[in-house]
């Protein structure tokens, strides 16, 4: 209404904010959106900020007509000021085509799968951890600064703090913006970090993730760096994963996952403090792991870093294998504190689909009453294929292509997600698959041109 909207104006313009910044996400998990000074508020809000829908990825809009054009309807909850950029506010759209909510948009399809938690009296929440890695330009493209090169940078305190610049910042912002960060660390990588703040509601999770991406770069090209949370941009360092931690609340904030907040009896010789519903949920995530690993491993990259441990760069600390233990960093989720880490994603993925896959999943395992099976207590890495093979546990698709090819075959999650979104997704990676494949690489010049 307009005295809310004049309210929100009048508090920006305090702040000094000049700008807003209206932001949706596209299908591909890249932060898009329109400059509009502050006086426009309300047009932002209804009808919408429009865009030429065939211009944006994902959309399966038309060229003309009707249906061609993308409103983004500000969601004024999310309206707050950037802090690293003073005079800019930033507003998340919601996709709205011809005047309905359009189902292929991103945050549209989180919504749908966050109100039918709702119809339950429940909240997924969502802790996102991003890593990445902060780079100098240097001769030969991007490198982490030299003085990080150690064996084993973990922890490695002169590295992270020689990023002060850039942490303080990034830290100083988000904080103003209410996310909490609680935890920055130098990862297992030469020039990979991590920063973790606090987690919330899936739908706010997703946001808040798109928040950090957009003051993370920002602030990184301000300091002469790029930051980038491609998933295995160096074959002989760990990559960057974006693990989900997640536990579902009721009304009264009660924790479902945890042992004695739900009704039933304790699944036997399982006791990770989980109750019935808990382990339904995650064996809902591990019955439909295939088909989420599109969603949560959406390049042809992301594969290159979701190698069994012991690949060209020692431990990677990324899952190849789809089952749970408790605090077990070899499987695809690991339980801790009756909560499920989810390891699978990397920030390649929209944190949107992802989250909306997640939750299609673990409903799924609860409405079917699943079981996770017994969970897997050993290093999965150290193990060879007949030992796997003895505790029953599956690959994850192995490249881009099959785990769309998954996603397409999964009829539980292209119902509930919906089938525009679930098309469009699986026809663009199925075509960045396809496109990777013909490439003939230099690895392959250099091996075969000579030998035959
Ligand atoms: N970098 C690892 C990954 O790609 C995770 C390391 C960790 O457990 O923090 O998932
Ligand atoms: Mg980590």
């Amino acid at each position: 209404d307009t005295n809310r909207i004049a309210e929100l104006q009048a508090e920006l313009a305090a702040q000094g904010v000049r700008y807003v910044f209206a932001q949706f996400t596209d299908i591909h998990g890249a932060a898009k959106g329109k400059l509009v000074p502050l006086v426009q508020l309300g047009d932002i809000a209804m009808p919408g900020a429009g865009f030429s829908g065939p211009s944006i990825w994902g959309t399966g809009l038309p060229r003309n007509g009707p249906r061609s054009e993308y409103y983004g309807r500000a969601d004024l909850t999310t309206l707050q000021s950037m802090p690293w950029l003073p005079g800019y506010a930033r507003v998340v759209l919601d996709g709205h085509v011809a005047g309905e909510q359009f189902d292929a948009c991103p945050r549209q399809v989180l919504r749908k799968q966050v109100a039918r938690l709702a119809a339950r009296g429940w909240t997924l929440n969502a802790g996102l951890e991003p890593e990445f890695f902060l780079l100098q330009k240097s001769a030969g493209g991007y490198d982490a600064e030299a003085g990080d090169a150690l064996e084993k940078p973990s922890y490695d305190t002169r590295s992270l703090l020689r990023q002060r610049t850039f942490l303080d910042k990034l830290t100083t912002s988000l904080n103003e913006c209410g996310l909490g960060v609680y935890q920055i660390d130098h990862e297992d990588a030469t020039g990979q970090f991590e920063v973790n703040y606090h987690y919330a509601d899936a739908l706010r999770a997703a946001d808040n993730f798109m928040l950090f991406k957009m003051a993370a770069h920002h602030i990184a090209e301000e300091e002469g760096m790029l930051f980038s949370m491609m998933p295995k941009p160096f074959a002989e360092r760990p990559g960057s994963g974006l693990h989900f931690h997640l536990s579902l609340a009721d009304a009264n904030g009660r924790q479902i996952f945890a042992h004695g907040a739900a009704d039933g009896a304790e699944l036997q010789g399982r006791d990770l403090g989980f109750s019935p519903l808990g382990y339904q949920f995650l064996a809902g995530l591990l019955h439909h792991a295939p088909a989420l690993t599109a969603l949560c491993a959406p390049t042809v990259n992301s594969y290159k870093r979701l190698m069994c441990g012991q690949s060209l760069s020692g431990t990677s600390w990324a899952p190849a294998f789809i089952g749970y233990g408790d605090n077990n960093r070899t499987v695809v989720a690991r339980t801790v504190h009756q909560r499920i880490e989810w390891r699978l994603p990397d920030s390649s993925a929209n944190p949107y689909l992802a989250l909306a896959g997640v939750i299609a999943a673990g409903l799924d395992g609860i409405d079917r009453q699943l079981d996770p099976g017994d969970p897997v207590n050993h290093d999965v890495y150290e193990m060879n294929d007949a030992q796997r093979a003895g505790l029953g546990l599956q690959l994850l698709p192995q490249n881009l292509g099959a785990a769309a090819a998954a996603l397409k075959a999964d009829s539980v999650l292209t119902e509930a997600l919906g089938a525009n979104i679930v098309n469009e997704f699986t026809a663009l990676k199925s075509a960045e698959w396809i496109e990777y494949s013909q490439h003939v690489s230099a690895w392959e010049t250099g091996r075969y041109l000579n030998r035959f």
